[in-house]
């Protein structure tokens, strides 16, 4: 086959001598050519249209020579491919489609307005979304104001749990996740079973806790009056004071089980206004009452700042930060509790010249029964949930804890309270 442009070539060399010869017979050269550009002209014009009525229309490729069966090929060559394409888009679409239709979790997609665009099946069942509803905001038929709150917000990092609509007992877990140009699919999940669950184990261990605590508190009186004996031998009284001190140890542990527990599965009452300068001062004076050699514990009250909460929780994880620090602080240290306002909130710090935390430990010692066991850190007694009931008491009040420390320069941690929860008044609005 020729190549196009030779032979749009030889159409030209064709149409230039047809016109010589005829130019030369009637001596009219120039009607000659000019007449030939005219049928070189209208031969393109026809191929033009044929072009635009196969592209519109398409059907059968159109048939011309020279350069215009280049073109037909490869317009026809490009319409093949983009057709395969779209089918290929099309399977996967499809694909992607049924994938996200089996979904046990609840997909939403919606649009910049929190419209529903598409649904799942789940979504249809866990949500009681209907076909109709495509289009309409999802905050008006997931009646419920912490997930409007929570869609307002575009927190996008954490989840919300509200009820399933139109039933009492099922509870769901919500994820938006956004997406695109103005998109956000909306990922719920049914955690009913995972809270009853829950459920059942903080049951169990406040049941067996709380049974546990009145035998132990019989079996430390005992302890106690055996100790207290005058014709005890050296040997056994040593015993005594061991299963003694065993005994105190079991009883912290059930205490700060059922504190935990308590923390976990109880509502929160509503908040009271704390004067946390009357607390600190309070519980200074109580620990320092504490047996056995102590560091020198200096309490520095800055502010008057109070806080919107639960006071016995509150002093529950202060009096928890006070004692680790006294605790792990030899002697001779210095404990610095100081309550001061930091601009945005106000803000708890406990800093002692201790032996400090390797920084691997820092970010798990919050964890459960996570105890540090270090040649430079002091073993005490404790059960290692101290700090676990400090962070679940700063998360109910809104707060967080922050942990500086570094071996052998000492530890600072802080509760920090968000400013809705502070108030310089006497009155407070939170
Ligand atoms: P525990 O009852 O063992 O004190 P906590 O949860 O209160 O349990 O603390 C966990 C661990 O963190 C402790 O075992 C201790 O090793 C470490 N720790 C806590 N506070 C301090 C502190 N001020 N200085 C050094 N280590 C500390």
């Amino acid at each position: 086959m020729l190549s196009p442009w030779r032979s749009e070539l030889y159409w030209i060399s064709w149409l230039g001598l047809v016109a010589a010869f005829f130019g030369k017979l009637t001596g009219q050269y120039f009607l000659a050519f000019w007449l030939a550009s005219l049928i070189y002209l209208a031969r393109h014009l026809f191929h033009i249209n044929g072009l635009l009525v196969w592209l519109r229309l398409g059907g059968k490729v159109p048939s011309g020579g020279g350069i215009w069966e280049e073109i037909y090929y490869l317009i026809y060559r490009l319409r093949r491919r983009n057709k395969r394409r779209k089918k290929r888009l099309i399977v996967m679409l499809e694909r992607f489609r049924t994938a996200t239709a089996a979904l046990p979790d609840a997909t939403v997609v919606l649009g910049p307005r929190d419209e529903i665009e598409w649904f799942n099946e789940a979504a249809g069942e866990l949500l009681g979304l209907q076909r109709y509803d495509i289009g309409q905001q999802i905050a008006n038929l997931l009646r419920a104001p912490k997930f409007a709150e929570f869609l307002r917000a575009c927190d996008y990092d954490n989840t919300v749990s509200v009820p399933a609509p139109g039933t009492d007992n099922r509870q769901l877990e919500i994820r938006v996740v956004p997406y695109g140009d103005d998109l956000r699919l909306l990922v719920a999940q049914d955690i009913t079973q995972l809270r009853l669950m829950e459920r059942v184990r903080s049951d169990f261990v406040a049941n067996v806790s709380h049974e546990l605590r009145t035998p132990l508190t019989v079996l430390k009186g005992y302890m106690e009056t055996l100790t207290d004996e005058a014709q005890v031998s050296e040997r056994h009284l040593k015993i005594f004071r061991r299963m003694e001190e065993q005994t105190e140890r079991m009883q912290n542990l059930v205490d700060g089980l059922l504190s935990l527990t308590r923390l976990e599965s109880g509502a929160q009452s509503s908040p009271q206004e704390v004067n946390v300068a009357a607390l600190l001062r309070s519980l200074t004076e109580e620990v320092s009452l504490l047996q056995g050699p102590q560091p020198n514990l200096e309490l520095l009250i800055e502010t008057d700042a109070r806080l919107s909460g639960s006071e016995t929780e509150l002093r529950s994880a202060f009096s928890n930060l006070v004692v680790n620090a006294l605790k792990y602080t030899p002697a001779a240290g210095h404990v610095q509790v100081i309550w001061h306002d930091d601009g945005e909130g106000a803000r708890l710090d406990v800093r002692d010249d201790g032996p400090g935390i390797a920084a691997e430990h820092v970010s798990r010692i919050t964890e459960r029964f996570y105890r540090v066991e270090s040649a430079d850190v002091p073993r005490r007694n404790g059960a290692g949930l101290g700090l676990s009931i400090v962070k679940h008491v700063l998360s109910r009040h809104d707060a967080r804890l922050e942990i500086v420390s570094k071996p052998g320069e000492g530890s600072c941690f802080s509760a920090i309270f968000p400013a809705r929860r502070v108030s310089r008044s006497a009155k407070i609005t939170a």
